[in-house]
């Protein structure tokens, strides 16, 4: 029964990885002077710099899932809700 409920949700980040991962993106963005979100960072517009909240951001397979990308910490990077949204669920 909870092993079943786990392979469910297994597209789902949980919250203590997606806090693990804002931190660590958030502390280094910090170092550089950019954005937290890596998208916003590269761009040229006023969010080049912008240090987003975590509840203003959301978690994304950085191989996606459906190409294989597991649901863990190494493959999670943390995308503004604007970033996160246009890049879909490719
Ligand atoms: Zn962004």
């Amino acid at each position: 029964m909870w092993a079943d409920t786990k392979l469910l949700d297994v597209r789902v980040f949980d919250d203590a990885t997606k806090k693990s991962v804002y931190a660590t993106q958030t502390a280094k963005a910090e170092k550089k002077g950019e954005s937290n979100c890596p998208l916003c960072a590269l761009g040229h517009d006023a969010n080049k710099s912008k240090l987003w909240k975590l509840i203003e951001m959301d978690a994304d397979h950085v191989t996606a899932w459906s190409k294989g990308g597991e649901t863990n910490i190494k493959n999670c990077q943390m995308l503004c809700k604007t970033h996160n949204r246009a890049k879909g669920n490719r």
